[in-house]
């Protein structure tokens, strides 16, 4: 059997439409990191129905639960400990437990750095976004064009982990103005870090999550975005 690996994300969803119109047979594979944004767990049961696919629900435990274990030692772009522990490995132990042939893999033409990577795993890597040449917009087009887009692209970059360091600032405050709830779990983690590790690690480098909820205009322009691209393994 050959599989898509899905995160909700317009590439992943834009691949496994374009292989259902091309009528390959394929299941579906999510890695549930249990902290995904609640659009990502709307958006992929309606594309498993629309496109009707099976879809493969994998987890290595929640970030919740290696973050304990962590000792609240929060992950950051020098400190990945999340997207090997909580997306890569289970998706791996699936593939290779259900001996997959064939992944289909959601990079695109305008991504050349990622085609360069090598696979080092059993099964053939594939890549049919890009040896059809489509690139972002492309991508984001098809999976309008079947409603299938997820809504956090209103006010998000990508499709992500609710707490994901890769985020922008506006991407922060679009989870405050979305999902509170879920902007003070971020903050009370953010707490817990800096008050159990002797780093005192926060998920950005330039300001708390606390300041951010109260920063005015002013405040806001004196905090650069970072320049950490956003999580290339995990957006797919
Ligand atoms: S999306 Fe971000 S926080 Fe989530 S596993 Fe990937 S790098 Fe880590």
């Amino acid at each position: 059997m050959n599989y898509v690996a899905v995160s909700g994300g317009a590439d992943s969803t834009a691949l496994a439409l374009l292989l259902w119109e091309r009528g390959e047979d394929f299941e579906m594979v999510f890695s549930d990191t249990g902290g995904e944004l609640p659009e990502t767990y709307w958006i992929l049961p309606r594309l498993a129905q629309r496109i009707d696919k099976k879809l493969n629900v994998v987890s290595n435990g929640s970030f919740f639960q290696h973050l304990v274990q962590y000792g609240f030692l929060l992950p950051g772009p020098r400190m990945r400990w999340c997207t090997k522990l909580v997306k890569m490995v289970p998706q791996r132990n699936f593939f290779n437990q259900i001996r997959a042939e064939k992944v289909f893999v959601g990079i695109r033409a305008d991504e050349p750095r990622r085609l360069e990577r090598k696979n080092t795993e059993k099964y053939e890597n594939a890549y049919p976004l890009a040896e059809a040449g489509m690139g972002k917009k492309d991508v984001k087009a098809l999976c309008a064009n079947y409603d299938l887009l997820n809504p956090v692209y209103e006010w998000r970059s990508n499709v992500s982990c609710f707490f994901c360091f890769f985020q922008k600032k506006r991407d922060w405050l679009g989870l405050l103005k979305h999902h509170p709830t879920l902007y003070g779990v971020a903050e009370e983690w953010e707490r817990q870090s800096s008050i159990t590790t002797k780093q005192g690690w926060g998920w950005n480098q330039r300001f708390t999550l606390s300041q951010l909820r109260v920063a005015d205009e002013q405040q806001l322009k004196l905090w650069p975005e970072p320049d950490a691209e956003p999580c290339l393994i995990c957006s797919l």
